[in-house]
């Protein structure tokens, strides 16, 4: 999945308001950007064969590391240990983003996800064994994980704006790519494409969030900025 793990990463904003939407989408997508480190270390293997599903030509014959589910939970809760200083409500939802990939991953997937490192046991419902099927559920998720965000997190000026939209436009166009053109020459072109990537997206909605308020986290700032206000004129009168 690709643009899921985004959808889920969007809608999360209003349960962590303070969260910048960059560290979201870097949570929603954990387990792929850790994958093309170890598929450049050799630790996990992935071979291009097309039509292995219809929707992507990769086959993902090895990636207990990042892609087990044992291993996915275990990333979460480190994810989430590693954000406790944020607030303890902001550390679960980056752990549960964290978690959610490998839920949507199963969706999508051939059976090719081990519960546990070396389990026998294979788990994916295949969505992608339909391009049709895959941009319904998928697109629908987006466009919902949009609509979300949108709400929650209201443009400050006119970067919120356009930084956001080019930002959706650019995912929908890497996503549109992906299923239309050829596959990828190589294995390390698809990890440091993977990686470039991740960096360009987390960086651009870090960016883009920025120019946005959450409404939650702008009635915060308000409240504290009046209450220091009227502490300074009591104090002074
Ligand atoms: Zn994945």
């Amino acid at each position: 999945m690709f643009v899921g793990h985004a959808a889920v990463a969007l809608a999360a904003k209003p349960l962590a308001p303070r969260v910048s939407l960059g560290l979201l989408f870097v949570a929603a997508y954990w387990i792929d950007i850790v994958w093309p480190v170890l598929l450049l270390a050799g630790v996990e293997r992935v071979e291009i064969r097309p039509g292995d599903t219809a929707f992507t030509p990769l086959a993902f014959v090895h990636y207990p590391w990042t892609h087990s589910l044992t291993a996915a939970l275990v990333w979460s809760v480190l994810f989430s240990a590693a954000f406790l200083r944020l607030g303890r409500r902001a550390a679960l939802v980056l752990g549960l983003l964290v978690a959610s990939h490998w839920f949507l991953d199963a969706l999508v997937h051939r059976p090719d996800l081990p519960l546990w490192p070396g389990s026998a046991a294979l788990i994916g419902l295949g969505l992608w064994n339909s391009i049709a099927a895959t941009l319904l559920v998928e697109g629908a998720l987006f466009a919902a994980g949009v609509a979300i965000y949108v709400r929650h997190a209201p443009v400050r000026d006119a970067t919120g704006a356009f930084a956001f939209w080019a930002l959706i436009g650019f995912l929908v166009l890497a996503y549109v790519a992906n299923i239309v053109g050829p596959p990828p020459p190589s294995v390390s072109t698809i990890a440091y494409a993977g990686l470039a990537g991740g960096a360009l997206f987390a960086a651009w909605a870090w960016w883009a969030d920025r120019h946005r308020g959450s409404v939650k986290a702008q009635m915060g700032a308000v409240m504290s900025l009046l209450s220091s206000q009227l502490r300074n004129t009591w104090r002074d009168s």
